[in-house]
């Protein structure tokens, strides 16, 4: 064949190539992703009823929300979207001060069974989704088949929405992407100031290539520094099936923490990341509680108690799961979605406040614990763009705290579960963090 056609025939590939991936990409952007992170429609009229007391009270809130997936999707967090949950521009709108952002690598094909009576986990050989996604919106190459890469693919994008919210002529608030206490507290102070600026910290959600293949002490612990030194604050070792780590809630094993498990988890709290337990075992939750000696979080769950129907039991807290959390002055991160709270959107959330304030009012529990307060364990873990329906999207925000208000919160007990706790638990685990810290930074 003559020279000339070859390459007419290696453009026109090229050309059907980039014809296929744009494809992809539009697939990915304008057919799979809606679909996923949508809301129930309610917002609007949430929002309408928010009268402009409670409003001006919300704008003086410091709203934390412990959980979000949106570093898996192709939406770009400067620009405020038409679908899907979060950027900054809806931070800003809906008075969301800080957003824990996390790295989600694999997330299995298989949706549990809501039945209880039929038994059902989910096996780590499941189809991944997040890999089939990270191929469809035409990531780099090597983030197509290898979690770890997958993971830094994901972080360069909050950190590159960080310099690109700072660059000249961007309108929308900046994003500080925090690693320290002194870091959250530079954030609080200039938020007090009015500077338009966000928070946000990078978690991951099952650390899937920690520990690996026996891995030993020294190997497990340098992969939990590497996850540190890009920037990871929160550390959930499990996902939705077991792995090297440990049992996962929905995972087939129903074990605990393995030794890879143990050491990653002690490297995890020396470096002064938040251990988080959502998705894990029972088993896990209880290792890790007698495991470590700061508190811990489950940043996006339901409670077992009242959950019925889509409400997927074996996936949230029970009442004395609560306890062990709170008794080690944990953090409880309420989801907005109905698999974890049930079908009835923001009372549903209320609901699942509300029980974990009451699970922590046990007499025989308060008797042991004296001087816990019921409130200063709850916070918001609303799973954003975590391919969930829920009834608002981040913008809806003073509609949540509104109803938190008309159920009964005080106003104490309102900034506590919105941002307060959250902030304290922050300011006294990231590195250079005290409890001194936590006192003079979060009001
Ligand atoms: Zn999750």
């Amino acid at each position: 064949m003559p020279q000339r056609w070859i390459s007419l025939l290696r453009l026109l590939a090229a050309a059907l190539l980039a014809v296929a991936l744009g494809g992809c990409t539009l697939v990915a952007d304008y057919v799979i992703e809606p679909g996923q992170n949508s809301t129930t429609g309610q917002q609007p009229a949430l929002l309408a009823a928010v009268p402009p007391t409670h409003l001006a009270l919300h704008r003086s809130l410091f709203v934390a929300d412990l959980h979000a997936d949106t570093l898996l999707w192709d939406r770009d967090l400067l620009e405020a979207g038409d679908h899907g949950h979060i950027d900054l521009p809806r931070m800003q709108q809906g008075g969301l001060g800080l957003q824990v952002f996390t790295l989600v690598t694999d997330t299995p094909r298989e949706t549990p069974n809501a039945d209880p009576a039929v038994d059902h986990c989910i096996y780590a050989t499941s189809r991944n989704l997040a890999a089939l996604l990270t191929v469809l919106e035409t990531r780099p190459p090597r983030a197509w088949f290898n979690l770890r890469a997958r993971a830094y693919d994901q972080a360069g994008k909050l950190l590159d929405a960080e310099r690109r919210s700072r660059a000249p002529g961007y309108q929308g608030p900046e994003l500080m992407v925090v690693r320290s206490a002194a870091d959250l507290a530079r954030l609080l102070a200039r938020r007090a100031a009015g500077e338009n600026v966000v928070g946000g910290v990078l978690g991951v959600e099952g650390a899937h290539w920690v520990g690996q293949g026996d891995a030993d002490e020294a190997t497990t612990r340098a992969q939990v520094q590497e996850l540190f030194d890009l920037g990871v604050r929160v550390f959930a070792p499990t996902h939705r099936f077991d792995n090297a780590l440990g049992g996962a809630s929905e995972g087939c094993s129903g074990r605990g923490l393995t030794s890879q498990g143990r050491w990653a988890l002690l490297e995890a709290e020396r470096l002064g990341m938040v251990v988080d337990l959502a998705h894990a075992s029972s088993a896990t939750l209880r290792d890790a509680v007698a495991l470590l000696a700061q508190p811990i979080i489950v940043s996006h769950t339901g409670v077992q108690e009242g959950c019925e129907g889509v409400c997927y039991r074996p996936r949230n807290l029970s009442d004395d799961e609560i306890r062990l959390v709170a008794a080690k002055g944990g953090l409880i991160g309420a989801g907005y979605w109905p698999e974890a709270v049930g079908p009835n959107g923001v009372q549903d959330i209320l609901r699942v406040m509300r029980q974990v304030a009451r699970a922590l009012q046990q007499p025989a529990f308060k008797a042991t614990h004296p001087g816990l307060d019921p409130h200063a364990h709850l916070a918001l873990g609303s799973d954003f763009d975590g391919a969930v329906e829920t009834p608002i999207d981040v913008a809806g925000l003073p509609a949540l705290t509104w109803a938190m208000a008309q159920g009964g919160m005080t106003e104490t007990q309102l900034r506590q579960a919105a941002g307060g706790n959250a902030c304290r638990l922050l300011a006294q685990r990231l590195p250079g963090g005290s409890a001194a810290l936590a006192g003079t930074a979060c009001k």
